[in-house]
C-alpha cells in the first residue's frame, strides 16, 4: 500500500502523535516501540516508507538503517531519521547510515507532511482543521 508508513518510536506519546499527523492526512501508520518488533513490522509490512527514532532500547536507529539498507528486498523503502538531540553533525551522520532524510525533534505536522509526501511523490498534502 502507498500510505502505509512504520513508525519506529519507543516513546509512545510521540508515536501517537505521529500517528495522529500522518492519518489526517491519509496515512495508515504502524507503530513499533523497539528497534526488533520495527524490524519484524518493516519485513512483514512492506511499508511505503519508514519513520526511525534513532534512539530506541534495543537498537540504534541508525544501525537498524543499514541493515535494511543492506536488504535488497528492503532497501528502495525511504526511511526518515527521527533524533531528539538536534546536533551538528546529525545530518550528516543520518544520511551516512543510508537515511533519505532527517527530522529534529519536536516534529511539527507541516514538517513531517511536507518530508513524507516528498518521498513518496504524493502531492503537498492540505492540512485540515488548522
Ligand atoms: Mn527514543
Amino acid at each position: 500500500m502507498a500510505n502505509k508508513v512504520v513508525c519506529i518510536e519507543d516513546n509512545p506519546q510521540n508515536s501517537r502523535l505521529i500517528r495522529k499527523m500522518l492519518g489526517s492526512a491519509g496515512y495508515h501508520v504502524i507503530e513499533a516501540g523497539d528497534g526488533a518488533s520495527g524490524h519484524e513490522a518493516v519485513l512483514r509490512e512492506r511499508p511505503a516508507l519508514i519513520l526511525m527514532d534513532v534512539n530506541l532500547p534495543d537498537i540504534d536507529g541508525l544501525e537498524l538503517t543499514q541493515r535494511i539498507k543492506a536488504n535488497p528486498e528492503l532497501q528502495h523503502i525511504p526511511v526518515v531519521a527521527l533524533t531528539a538531540n538536534a546536533m551538528y553533525g546529525d545530518r550528516e551522520r543520518c544520511l551516512a547510515a543510508g537515511c533519505n532524510d532527517y527530522l529534529p525533534k519536536p516534529v511539527t505536522k507541516s514538517m513531517l507532511l511536507s518530508t513524507v509526501a516528498s518521498l513518496l511523490g504524493d502531492a503537498a498534502p492540505t492540512v485540515a482543521g488548522s
